[in-house]
């Protein structure tokens, strides 16, 4: 069989992932432990061999989402625990019995709604501790709490919450949210808790409780923004030269020939475009790399090619069918977002799916 070639390659490296995992258990101290957050079809490099990989390296719980992501997961990950952060949906206890899938219940509705249809299987509760997005308010976590009926037919296995501010060590609004789930915590003694995701593993031993749930760390993006990366790069993003020209004078490039060339100018097209995930505010401001090389990113990116200023790269680096790194060993996915005005999590989620994910490392 010959593959179909592909103008844009996800270089997936499923050793750097666990490494990163590793490295965040690393750094807690017992008995807290590490799951692994796989929503967004893991951050878009592909739910199902991240999390086999993370699974093979010892991880046993993952969190997603919503119920279709977990469904899908549960076909790779037959024994591992699979959470689902988005709440319980009306009328879908049966899809959670059928697969084995744990919902996180938001809400006193979503409370009853598995008392009565998922009575003596697991459940995670979530308290809203001051972000105003999911998880109910303390005062009803209490009235659950104190119902005994409630807490014969549903075994609480996790009591969690999400910090709005974890980015920024030294924003208050952590230090807060922490006292409002000790105290969710002191309504449910002996119910394991979890509070940090990526940056709030890194606010110290106090916000570790018994799990954390990374995501972003384990893809590389930097919990700690500001700080040098403690995290393996994971992605290398290549695109295809399909076309090379050579320019005498002045000539617009792309779309609205918002970029106009001077002098003897090369330029490269490339096969990834903003239907790919490739940020249209990249147009003039993002650039790629050939070897250690900048090569400016020129003209409007279109929905499905993108052009290079190449004049100053090796001709023989730049025919046809030659790579253009757009994230990789010089510029990580912060850069980009930097660039881009965004965070990393936007860029790696927007990378469609015409993109060919390849996987190295981890007995791939
Ligand atoms: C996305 C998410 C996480 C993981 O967050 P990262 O910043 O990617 O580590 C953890 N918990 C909840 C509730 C989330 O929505």
């Amino acid at each position: 069989m010959t593959a179909i070639p592909c103008g844009a390659l996800l270089t997936v490296d499923l050793d750097a992932v666990i490494a990163n995992w590793r490295l965040i258990a690393a750094r807690l101290a017992p008995p807290s432990r590490a799951a692994a957050v796989v929503k967004a079809d893991g951050y878009g490099l592909g739910a199902r061999p991240v999390a086999s990989a993370l699974s093979r390296a010892g991880c046993r719980r993952f969190f997603v989402a919503t119920l279709a992501e977990a469904i899908d997961l549960r076909g790779a990950l037959p024994d591992d625990e699979i959470f689902v952060m988005n709440g319980l949906d009306q009328g879908s206890v049966a899809l959670y019995r059928r697969h084995h899938l744990i919902p996180t219940l938001n809400s006193v509705a979503q409370a009853r709604e598995w008392q009565v249809h998922g009575a003596g299987q697991a459940a995670a509760l979530q308290v809203d501790s001051g972000m105003s997005r999911l998880g109910m308010g303390l005062d009803e976590a209490d009235i659950l709490a104190q119902d005994a009926e409630f807490r014969r037919a549903v075994p609480l296995i996790l009591l969690m919450s999400h910090l709005a501010c974890a980015d920024h060590p030294d924003h208050p609004q952590n230090r807060a949210q922490w006292q409002r789930f000790e105290r969710a915590r002191a309504l449910f003694p002996g119910v394991e808790s979890s509070l940090a995701a990526s940056s709030g593993v890194f606010l110290g031993p106090n916000y570790h409780s018994d799990w954390v749930r990374p995501g972003a760390a384990l893809y590389g993006i930097n919990p700690i923004p500001g700080r040098p990366n403690p995290m393996a790069q994971v992605v290398r993003l290549q695109a295809k030269i399909m076309q090379g020209r050579e320019i005498d004078g002045g000539i617009g490039v792309g779309y609205g020939a918002s970029h106009h060339t001077t002098g003897r100018t090369r330029l490269a097209t490339v096969a990834i475009g903003y239907a790919d995930g490739l940020m249209r505010v990249l147009g003039n401001r993002g650039h790629g790399r050939i070897g250690d090389k900048l090569v400016p990113l020129v003209g409007r990116v279109s929905m499905d090619l993108t052009i290079f200023d190449v004049t100053d790269i090796d001709p023989a680096l730049t025919g046809e069918g030659s790579w253009i790194d757009l994230i990789g060993p010089m510029d990580d996915i912060d850069q980009m977002a930097q660039t881009a005005g965004t965070i990393g999590y936007e860029i790696l989620t927007s990378l469609g799916e015409r993109i060919h994910r390849h996987y190295r490392g981890a007995e791939s």
